[in-house]
């Protein structure tokens, strides 16, 4: 007796077809499986087959999938390349690529998921690393790329949803990426419904927001440390734009995260040897702490800042994450 047939979640993964990651309208069926046991596809309207794992990690992977689950997991628990190396067994070069292509893949889930967050208060900060050596040893026929390296991070406050972030030299260009891609991660504010912005004393941030925000929806407010011989001697709070509550002009919370970041990626780490050593890899371990830090991780009582603000009614784990196929 044949089996009732469930319902197809996947949409079709080829990118020349009209119903490219469309679910209105998709027409497939299940057509066997592959040498490697993944289930293969056909759609009815581009006449392709295709592979379960296709516009994912797993993707032509030569390892299997639980050993892909194994180095991925590593990813954000501070363990050098070379270490996981010696750890699963894989080469390094190996490790590095698949870092990579979960970092892409992170990527795109985070640009698929994050969009239209409510207004609340935000934090905005700044962490250094270098990729891969400091500006004072750059030599004149370096890469612009390489450096220093700044990335700009916003965190809302009381979900601890990882919003965006922007990595670059630190000049108005990288706070500008940054603030436009919150914008559009945002919802609206309205007078009555006001986003609250609070950063350290950088002036970028006072240039660039008046640009995207007028006046009477936005509060924003500045933490300036004054420091004397690398002691800080007090803290002035400064409304900027609006009138935010100056008990709430703060940056503590962000400083918090940032350092969770420090603690967990290990390119992050101070006088280390695993610094980044190409700025796309750089930007691939942000992508995916942003997504586990939003998706997998629990903020408090069992929910993801993400299932606080409602993106998810569940908590992710690392297997959905990597099969995850995005659709419209
Ligand atoms: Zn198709």
């Amino acid at each position: 007796m044949v089996g009732k047939r469930g319902p197809i979640l996947i949409t079709c993964q080829n990118p020349d077809c009209t119903y490219f990651q469309i679910e209105d309208g998709k027409n497939i069926t299940k057509n066997g499986h592959n040498s490697a046991g993944n289930q293969q596809y056909y759609c009815h309207h581009c006449r392709r087959f295709f592979i379960e794992t296709k516009n994912t990690p797993l993707y032509d992977s030569r390892l299997p999938r639980t050993a892909v689950l194994i180095i991925a997991k590593h990813s954000t628990e501070k363990t050098s390349i070379r270490g996981v190396s010696r750890v699963t067994g894989h080469h390094r070069d190996t490790i590095s690529r698949y870092y990579h292509l979960i970092g892409e893949h992170a990527e795109k889930l985070n640009d698929y998921f994050i969009h239209d967050i409510s207004a609340g208060d935000c934090e905005m900060d700044e962490i250094w690393e270098f990729v891969p050596k400091k500006n004072k040893n750059l030599l004149t026929t370096d890469s612009e790329e390489l450096g220093d390296c700044w990335s700009y991070t916003c965190f809302k406050r009381d979900s601890g949803l990882f919003l965006a972030f922007e990595s670059g030299k630190r000049n108005i260009d990288t706070c500008a990426d940054m603030l436009v891609r919150f914008f559009n991660r945002m919802e609206l504010p309205t007078p009555e419904n006001k986003i609250s912005i609070f950063t350290d004393g950088n002036v970028q941030y006072s240039i660039c927001l008046p640009e995207l925000y007028c006046e009477p929806c936005l509060d924003y407010g500045q933490v300036i440390k004054v420091k004397e011989k690398n002691k800080l001697v007090y803290v002035i709070r400064e409304k900027i734009m609006g009138n935010p509550d100056s008990k709430a002009i703060s940056t503590s919370v962000i400083e918090g995260y940032n350092n969770k970041i420090r603690q967990r990626l290990s390119r992050f780490g101070r006088k280390t040897a695993s610094f980044s050593k190409k700025l796309n890899r750089f930007i691939s371990a942000l992508n995916i702490f942003q997504f586990v830090h939003n998706f997998i991780e629990v903020k408090s009582s069992h929910k993801s800042p993400a299932m606080l603000e409602s993106i998810t009614d569940h908590l992710w784990n690392w297997s959905e994450f990597l099969n995850y196929h995005v659709q419209f």
